[in-house]
């Protein structure tokens, strides 16, 4: 248990001083005290910020807006219009549960986000993370909002020494705590700010803390060394094989099933993800007969919970009956609308001389 209590006032007030003058100045925001967003561009960014960074997030969020400036017009959008805007933001469910999500405010909802939590987390792809944060931003109700950054600052302000996760439901508690019911949103965003920019992962700048006469670990002098995180697991390694297959200037591209793994993106054909590598000679999920060439080494990428090895071949058609797929000229083009796994098989092939 944290070794002290801290009064609300001692948080809310310094840090939303703090705040209007040193806010984070971000595309979806409504500037502070304004105590209210637009839901559309509050849900939007969040969804687009769950494991993802704000530098990542920005250029994706300025072109779905200006393309779909609407949850409606979002909702009316083509699946394969949105998937390919998302391709390159990774975690893709997000994409597919975007569109659900916009789909059942716009016919279930008249068009408008619901204000309260309850009524959030009925919605596709929102839990509770994003329906308080939804609440307090766009709303300007009282939520308690609770992401990485914030369970890092709480953490330090109450000297929590227990590991993550395990400390999550505490910290929760504590944030609880301290949240203010005026200017929530503003509240939850200034704590996001000084985890960003301030109350960082390594080295905290608690010098310009405008808390830190309240916070613990500061007077303690292990900042550095909370939150505490239990060791993880090593994630485990699987493999696949994925073709480059060429008719003339064009390459094949697959729409994925809709269900699994990068699911209703368009990618390069590819097997089934194994346990171990495909044996040598063998080629399985080939698109066609081709005679293929195997580029040395493999392709890596980390998914949450595996890393995927992959082997990349090369083809032409050269004669061969043309596949069913999309057939797209093999230029910068192509690569665009493909998740970024895929994207790095084609510079692999390209880095080989062979695209
Ligand atoms: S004083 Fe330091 S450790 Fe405490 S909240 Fe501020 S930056 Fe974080």
């Amino acid at each position: 248990m944290p070794a002290k209590e801290i009064a609300p006032k001692d948080i809310a007030a310094p840090l939303l001083a703090w705040y209007d003058r040193s806010h984070r100045r971000l595309p979806w925001r409504a500037p502070p005290g304004a105590n209210a967003a637009d839901p559309y561009r509050v849900w939007l960014s969040e969804i687009m910020l769950q494991q993802t960074t704000v530098a990542a997030v920005i250029p994706y969020f300025e072109h779905f807006t200006a393309r779909w400036p609407t949850v409606e017009a979002l909702a009316a959008a083509e699946d394969g219009d949105v998937l390919a805007a998302w391709a390159g933001l990774g975690y893709y469910a997000r994409a597919r549960n975007l569109l659900a999500c916009a789909r059942a405010v716009a016919n279930d909802h008249g068009g408008h986000f619901p204000s309260t939590e309850e009524a959030l987390l009925s919605l596709p792809g929102i839990g509770a993370y994003t329906a308080a944060a939804i609440t307090a931003i766009a709303f300007g109700e009282r939520a308690v909002v609770v992401d990485g950054n914030v369970e890092r600052v709480v953490a330090r302000l109450f000297a929590v020494e227990e590991p993550l996760p395990g400390a999550k439901p505490a910290l929760r508690a504590l944030t609880d705590t301290i949240t203010p019911t005026a200017r929530a949103g503003d509240f939850a965003q200034a704590m996001m700010d000084l985890g960003a920019t301030v109350c960082r992962p390594k080295s905290p700048d608690c010098l310009v803390c405008p808390i830190i006469a309240a916070c613990d670990a500061a007077q303690r002098g292990i900042a550095d060394l909370l939150p505490k995180k239990a060791p993880k697991a090593a994630r485990p390694i699987r493999y696949a094989s994925v073709y480059v297959l060429r008719d003339g200037s064009e390459i094949l591209l697959v729409r994925r099933p809709p269900r699994g793994l990068l699911g209703g993106m368009l990618g390069l054909p590819m097997s089934e993800i194994t346990d171990t590598p495909a044996p040598e000679g063998t080629h399985p999920g080939a698109p066609s007969l081709t005679r293929w060439s195997r580029g040395e080494g493999r392709v890596t990428h980390v998914f949450t919970h595996f890393e995927l090895h992959l082997t990349v071949f090369s083809g032409d058609l050269s004669g061969i009956t043309k596949p069913a797929g999309d057939w797209r000229a093999a230029d910068e083009s192509a690569a665009r609308d493909l998740p970024t796994l895929f994207r790095k098989a084609l510079d692999f092939v390209a880095c080989i001389g062979d695209f």
